[in-house]
């Protein structure tokens, strides 16, 4: 590090030393994507109460709805909010799926702490050599950089694929060495969105409901034999919480066959070399839920605030469940920043 980070200065953090204590405790940071006002109220006021380290996350859709500028004074909106209740919780600003290093460089050189080079649609030698070029750029001002190996199914705002490639464990060793990343995405059977499998890849439990394909635990450990210690990252890591599934068909709306990662694996995926977990499906879901419960049972209500104020209640407890029963995030706070 050779400068001063602008996001030094506005309070934020690199992921560095969250991974390493997240490494060392056997939990995931996570990371969640925001776009509005009271998502961001909801992750930021959730992570406080449950004390947990955490990553706020920007995707090109996020971007393209809300204004890149704007997105970031409002985090540095949250820095100065959980400044003002007095923890010495921080979070680091981070780019999702940047997909060119052009994006990468005008995020850190307006305050991101942590930005992605998705160049997992590339041919293998173009991804090294993206995700290399955005790595010596970041390092410079000591912003962290997400890799990915390996495609993701599923569509995440303008991600899109068809079909999975996991990861190649022979591949990892080759790719962390010649690019430097400080984390990297892998593919192990998670997926993007809440319609993550077709109804014929899965089976059905006792009530009905959809049942994925496991995570390809055998994958993953394979990975962690070659890079022993290195963070690993999951993406389309939602479970597609069935409580918020059932409240949005009883309330008029129409999910049907939704389905996500069981928690009970994204936990154990949390105990291993998996330091960080994204989740945003789950968010959505939570307040479409409770937006569409404000509206069937107050027909008349027309103050927008009466029936996001309830969203943002639920997607704020949504997160504390998530820090405290899946990810294990919830309490370390302290640890890290005190
Ligand atoms: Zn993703």
């Amino acid at each position: 590090m050779s400068e001063k980070a602008l996001y030094q200065e506005i309070g934020l953090v690199n992921t560095r030393k969250m991974f390493e204590v997240a490494m060392k405790g056997k939990f995931a940071i996570p990371a969640y994507n925001f776009n509005n006002m009271e998502q961001l109220q909801a992750i930021v006021n959730g992570c406080v109460a449950s004390d947990s380290p955490f990553i706020l996350q920007v995707s090109s859709g996020a971007r393209k709805y809300a204004d890149q500028t704007l997105l970031r004074w409002m985090a540095q909106g949250a820095v100065e909010m959980i400044k003002a209740q007095g923890t010495p919780l921080k979070f680091a600003l981070h780019l999702d799926h940047g997909d060119t290093f052009e994006l990468c460089k005008s995020c850190i050189e307006t305050g991101f702490s942590s930005v992605m080079i998705d160049g997992s649609h590339h041919p293998y030698d173009k991804n090294v050599e993206e995700t290399r070029k955005v790595v010596e750029y970041a390092h410079k001002y000591d912003v962290t950089v997400e890799g990915e190996l390996g495609v993701l199914a599923g569509i995440e705002d303008d991600v899109v694929a068809a079909k999975s490639i996991y990861t190649q464990p022979d591949q990892v060793v080759d790719f962390v060495k010649k690019t430097g990343v400080d984390s990297l995405a892998i593919s192990i059977g998670t997926s993007h969105g809440a319609y993550k499998f077709k109804a014929a890849q899965c089976t059905r439990n006792a009530q009905g409901i959809l049942e994925p394909p496991p995570l390809r635990f055998d994958i993953l450990e394979e990975i962690e034999k070659r890079i022993p210690g290195f963070p690993i990252v999951l993406h389309g890591a939602s479970s597609v919480v069935q409580k918020y599934v059932d409240m949005i068909n009883k309330f008029g709306g129409k999910m049907e066959d939704a389905v996500g990662i069981p928690e009970a694996q994204l936990r154990k995926a949390a105990t291993s070399a998996v330091c960080k977990i994204n989740i945003d499906s789950d968010g959505r879901l939570a307040m479409t839920g409770a937006i569409r419960k404000a509206f069937a049972e107050n027909p008349k209500e027309f103050d927008p605030r009466k029936y996001l104020g309830p969203a943002r209640d639920e997607l704020k407890s949504l997160i504390i469940d998530k820090n405290k029963n899946v990810l294990g995030s919830a309490g370390h706070g302290k640890e890290i920043f005190a």
